[in-house]
């Protein structure tokens, strides 16, 4: 059995989910778990539409919402030339569902309302999709995935209960006599049957933990570029594909950055030893790039970048020293405002932290550290990660560039810089 994941931009149009079918029929011989993200764009679109429902903007609710529903009627249009087809009824009675919720006071608790509206982008698309292929003689069923893996109720960042959604998983995820279970990424639900959601991005999670749980044999993550290549091409032009990668490597590039594995992915499977393919849905024959127990003599160096950074330094205010205490102490307000750090250094008397500029965070953050510490920041620069770095691809990504500040590690650098063209 194998877990294949389809992310927005492989699903985005009638003519793409068509391609998908093609894909599937390759794989004819093959039991196949297919987890499926909104269509295109659509989850920053629900993103809008919560917004303008939260703040009671009812007229560009009702735009956003036209434009939804128009979109998917577009995709389900091209897709069935019989509009007496189910699928009809089914896009319809979604969007009805969705208008009822909608029609509703919002609740107080802003995360809750987004996590039981931002799933129908995920409902629409499984619902169409599946449709599609049952009436293109794929077999296949249509699985709401809230019934099988259950969560807390860290709503919009939902963490797993394993046991009790192994369990339901695997009584719920048969194949009887269908090729093809489909089912929604990024959603699960409560005890309760509430809808929550695992953070934005998270249906190549989704798939992880349904291999894991299912051990499949492997996971292909099916994507618009032709793998995990070692630069970011809007950064560099000329970048390589990383043919093989160690769970190691793929664990630590997506943590510093590299956008397309998602960070939680590889532990479940890394803990199985399932493989992942990352693979391209425009050229499905390519082998695309292969993560599992690998090694490698030749070690390919990875540059990820981050823009758009913020270093916040701090100092105390009186003649104390950073330790333990106000460490503590500062971690807390970062967390508590969930500003996430991604680079940190710590001397006598100053403790530096390089962050995104999220404007509404950074004033909250610095608003509480500066009743302690002296808070001093600089906008507008870049961290650069370059795995399995040496001098020549140091200096191939300081050209015109100012250094504030580095790390090194054993395969590690990382380099703060400031533009200077
Ligand atoms: N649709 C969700 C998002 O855009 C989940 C995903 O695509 O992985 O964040
Ligand atoms: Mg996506």
């Amino acid at each position: 059995m194998l877990v294949f994941k389809f992310g927005g931009a492989s699903v985005k149009s009638a003519g793409a989910v068509k391609n998908i079918v093609e894909i599937l029929q390759q794989y004819n011989e093959e039991k196949i778990v297919v987890v499926v993200s909104a269509m295109g764009k659509t989850t920053n679109a629900m993103e809008r539409i919560i917004e303008s429902y939260t703040a009671g903007k009812s007229e560009e609710l009702k735009q956003e919402y036209k434009v939804l529903k128009a979109y998917h009627l577009e995709v389900t249009d091209g897709l069935f030339e019989d509009k007496g087809q189910k699928v009809f009824a089914e896009v319809e009675e979604l969007f009805s569902d969705l208008a009822d919720r909608l029609a509703k006071e919002p609740t107080l608790n802003y995360d809750f309302d987004y996590d039981q509206l931002i799933c129908y982008g995920e409902l629409l698309s499984t619902t169409i999709i599946g449709n599609y292929l049952n009436s293109s003689r794929v077999s296949t069923r249509w699985m709401d995935i809230r019934r099988s893996l259950k969560t807390n109720n860290t709503w919009r960042e939902a963490k797993i209960d394993w046991e009790l959604s192994s369990q339901l998983v695997n009584e719920h995820f048969v194949f009887n006599g269908e090729r093809i279970l489909i089912t929604q990424g990024f959603l699960g639900s409560t005890i309760n049957d509430q809808t929550t959601s695992l953070g934005r991005e998270g249906s190549d999670y989704t798939a992880a933990i349904l291999a894991y749980m299912l051990k499949a044999e492997s996971v292909t993550i099916w994507k618009d570029v032709p793998g995990v290549l070692n630069a970011d091409p809007k950064y560099f032009d000329d970048t390589i594909l990383l043919e093989k990668l160690s769970y190691l490597d793929a664990i630590e590039l997506a943590y510093f950055g590299t956008s397309v594995i998602h960070p939680k992915t590889i532990k479940p499977l890394q803990n199985k030893n399932i493989n992942l393919h990352v693979k391209s849905f425009v050229d499905p024959d390519k082998p695309g790039t292969l993560v599992g127990n690998l090694s490698y003599s030749k070690l390919t160096p990875s540059f990820i970048f981050k823009m758009d950074q913020v270093l916040i330094r701090l100092s105390p205010l009186d003649f104390s020293f950073i330790n333990e205490g106000n460490l503590e102490e500062i971690f807390g307000i970062f967390s508590k405002h969930g500003m996430k750090i991604n680079l940190m250094q710590n001397s006598a008397i100053s403790f530096k932290m390089i962050v995104n500029n999220d404007k509404r965070r950074l004033r909250l953050v610095t608003d509480e550290l500066e009743e302690k510490y002296k808070v001093a920041y600089q906008t507008g620069l870049e961290l650069v990660t370059i795995r399995y770095f040496d001098q020549s691809t140091i200096d191939r990504v300081m050209i015109n560039k100012e250094l504030i500040l580095e790390q090194r590690g054993l395969q590690n650098i990382e380099l703060l810089i400031r533009d200077l063209g």
